[in-house]
This record gives C-alpha cells, structure tokens and sequence, in this order.
C-alpha cells in the first residue's frame, strides 16, 4: 500500500510508476499533510491521456476527481461492500485524521445467476478469522464442539459428530453400525449418488428401489418388499428439501429389526410431524457444501441419540485411535475430520439458519407466484413441514429448451438428479419398477435459489418457449 501512495504536486509520470507499483492499479492522492484528498486509477490515467496530459506535467488538485469513495477506520464489512460497485472495485480506508491507512478490494460479480449461492453475510469471516488468528485450524479448536452442539441443538439431536463432508458422514454411520460385506442397504433410486457410493464403499450392497410419486421420497411399501434376511438399513433421503414418511420407515425398521440412517444432507430444519428430519433415525447425515442449506465449505455431520454411537463415530473419525491412550488404535479407523475453520463457518451460520430458512422459504413463495403458469411445484404435505434447498419446479414447459434458453441468458438452471438405475454402473442394484423415479427426473428443474432473482426474464424465458 505504501507504494500507492503520491503526493500532489508531483510529476504524471511519477504518478503513473506509483498505479503501476501495485496489481490494483491505484494511486492514493495525498496533501503535503498525507490527508486523503483522492484516488486516481489507471482508468482515470489513460482518460487524462487522451485529455492532453504530458508526463513530465505536474498533477494538481483540478487533475482530481471532485467526488471519490472512501471509508473511515472501523466501519463494518457490510458498509465497504454497499461503498464498492462494478466500477469502484478499491476504496481508501482513513483514520480520524484523513491519513490513509489502508484499503479494501472488492469485485462484484457480473450478473450471472448461479442455481445457488452460500449466504455468508454474518460472523463468518470474523470466526474465520478468530480461528486463523488461534492458529487452532486443523480439527481442535472451540468452533468444532461449539458447532457440533448448536447444529445437534436444532435439530433436536443429543449427539454431533462433524465430519469432512456429507458423503463420508453416510460412510462414518455405516461403519459406526458394522455394516459391511454382505449386507443389504435400501436406498431411493432418486438422489445425489452420494447415498449409493457410501454403501458401495462399505462394501454392502445398495439395494436400490422407486419412491413416491408425490413426495419423490423412498416409497415405505417398495422398502417392504425389498427387505431380505441380508438387509441391515434403510438410508431415506429428505429430497430436495421434503421429509421422507418417517413414521411408516421406522415402524418398517423396528418390525424388522433393521437401522435407520437418514441422508438429511438436502433438508435441514424440515420436520415430520413437528420432529426434525435427522432426529428420527439411529443415526442422520448432513452435508454442508457451499449449495446446501447452511454450509462450512465443505463439511457434513452425523446425528445421533445414542451414546455408544456418539462414542464409536468420534473414535472411528479420527483414525480409530483410543480417546484416552493416544497413538493406540483398537480399530480401523479413518481421517473424516472437520477442521476448526470450517466449523467457525458453521458457527456464524448456525446463528442464522432460521432466517436463512425463512428466505428460502420466501423465494420459492415468490416463484409460485410468479411463475406457476409453466411450472408445477414440490407438494407440501400437512404432517410434513418442507424446507427450500433448491426451488424445485416440475415443468409445464419443455425441459431441454428451457435450460439451455437460461443459459443463454447466463442464469443457471439446472435438471433434477438423473435416477441412479439410468446409470450403468448402479444398474445392478435396482429392485423392481423404478417407474415413478424416471418420471420425475424427466420433468424436474432446480431453479436459481439465490436472492435477486430476475423474476421478469424468467418469465419471458418461460413465455417464449410456451
Ligand atoms: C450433497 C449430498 C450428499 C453429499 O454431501 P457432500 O458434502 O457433497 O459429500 C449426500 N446425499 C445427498 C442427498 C446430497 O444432496
């Protein structure tokens, strides 16, 4: 910073060595008191250029642009970004005396919609920060319990395990219930691959099977048919945000003896019958990648009421290593950690789930609003309180036209999940007709769940193409 700094007075040329001196192409216009008196930037440079201007001028107060952003010591995140723009990427920050003592850089982003978009407009960089700053950033540290007690809080949960992402969390559970080789797992043949790969990596078997056509959840009574002697558990998934018929998947797995692992990675905060989805099961998995509900970047949690599997899970995350006698291992474990610095993420954003919530909520009110003329929406069922990951529309209008229209218009819709018995490799593993999954997929989009929607684009996106 010091380099951008330039007394007026001074020649164009040394001016210009002084933009020049830093990548952010910027000097900072000080008095002979080094009060701030402006900015000039290498935009501004080539403009006084073509003006006229010689090198070996001397740059004065009327070369100045009358009017520049600037900011005072302490002002807070939000109030630099509202003083930037697409233009003013760079702003001075000034103590009480006007001296300039440092600045911030901020690039807005061009006006492509992306489907979807972390919200991290609260603590976020400061926890970040508190937790690089303690130096604690690899997986101790007082966001990891801290993180792991309010997320368990919410969801009415005794137990949380933070692990690196969501997948590896479905993974921590199979193996924290000994399930392995040879054993049957019954998943929806709608839903992230994730669900299935953790199976197959723990060497069991998927046991893939249709879901409702109602709520696009795991159908109870296909589960009921599935179950062989060599089944183990059920891994219903909350899709898209809707909470699978949790009562009917328990009673299913009590009669049979069987465990319960919920994929609630795309649904956190919705509730069955006022309990929240990932306190019903033996043990629920959540995910936190940047597009879900609430994120740490990448990270993921397992939930659980029972202390055993609290213990068995905190043990097999950390390389199965013995809680008290360290460097003594029991078992095999793994590396599925969460660091310190994502946790502090997961903190700031704990703090605001409920109006994040809220304004998913919100949003996919707006779109049934405003759009329900060439989409049909996700069902909302009475006993069943839906969250919004990714607003969900079921097309009256032709699927292919519609996405590749947005995406010349730079927004960003994207198919539903392709069913997993379309996909040669998973194949193998469907049990009995898949029909309801198939038709769903063909019809579903997920539609920009970010604020500032352009309502009246997508409105005439949709208008064309009708
Ligand atoms: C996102 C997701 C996962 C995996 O989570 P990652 O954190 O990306 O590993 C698992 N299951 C479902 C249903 C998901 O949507």
């Amino acid at each position: 910073m010091e380099k951008s700094r330039f007394l007026i007075g001074k020649s164009f040329k040394e001016l210009l060595q002084c933009i020049n001196a830093v990548p952010a192409g910027i000097a900072f216009i000080e008095d002979e008191n080094q009060k701030l008196i402006g900015v000039f930037t290498d935009g501004d440079f080539r403009r006084a250029l073509l003006n006229g201007v010689e090198l070996n001028q001397e740059f004065k107060h009327d070369h100045l642009n009358e009017e520049f952003v600037y900011a005072m010591k302490g002002e807070d995140i939000q109030n630099l970004i509202k003083k930037t723009s697409k233009k003013v990427r760079i702003i001075p920050i000034v103590n009480e005396s006007q001296n300039i003592i440092d600045y911030f850089r901020y690039e807005h982003k061009t006006h492509f919609t992306p489907v979807a978009e972390p919200s991290l407009k609260g603590n976020e960089l400061e926890y970040v920060t508190d937790a690089v700053l303690s130096t604690w950033i690899s997986s101790s540290g007082k966001y990891i319990g801290e993180f792991e007690d309010s997320f368990s809080n919410f969801c009415g949960s005794k137990y949380g395990v933070a692990v690196s992402n969501g997948t590896v969390a479905i993974h921590l559970a199979l193996k924290a219930l000994g399930i392995g080789s040879g054993d049957e797992v019954i998943i929806p043949n709608l839903t992230f691959a994730a669900t299935a790969n953790a199976v197959i990596h723990s060497n069991a078997v998927p046991v893939i099977v249709d879901v409702e056509l109602d709520s696009w959840c795991i159908n109870p009574d296909q589960i009921v048919k599935a179950i062989t002697n060599k089944t183990k558990a059920i891994i219903p998934v909350h899709l898209y945000g809707q909470p699978c018929d949790m009562e009917k998947i328990m009673e299913i797995a009590k009669e049979h003896n069987l465990f319960v692992i919920e994929d609630a990675a795309e649904a956190h905060g919705a509730t069955f019958e006022d309990k929240k989805v990932g306190s019903w099961g033996h043990i629920s998995c959540f995910s936190f990648f940047a597009n879900k509900i609430i994120t740490t970047g990448e990270g993921g949690m397992c939930l659980t009421n029972s202390k055993t599997l609290n213990e068995k899970m905190r043990v097999l995350r950390d390389h199965g290593m013995d809680k008290k006698k360290k460097y003594w291992h029991e078992v095999v474990g793994f590396n599925y950690r969460m660091t310190n610095i994502q946790a502090a993420i997961g903190c700031a954003q704990m703090e605001r789930i409920d109006g994040i919530i809220e304004s998913r909520n919100k949003l996919e009110q707006e779109y049934k609003k405003m759009l329900s003329s060439f989409f049909d929406w996700q069902k909302k069922f009475v006993d069943r309180d839906k969250v919004v990951w990714l607003v969900c529309g079921v097309c009256k209008i032709d699927k292919k036209t519609l996405i590749s229209e947005a995406k010349n218009n730079q927004i960003d819709i994207r198919p539903f999940f392709y069913p997993l018995s379309e996909m040669s490799i998973y194949k193998k593993y469907v049990f009995g007709k898949v029909d309801n999954s198939v038709k769903i997929s063909k019809v579903g989009v997920n539609l920009p769940t970010v604020p500032n929607v352009d309502f009246e684009k997508l409105i005439s996106i949709c208008e064309s193409i009708k």
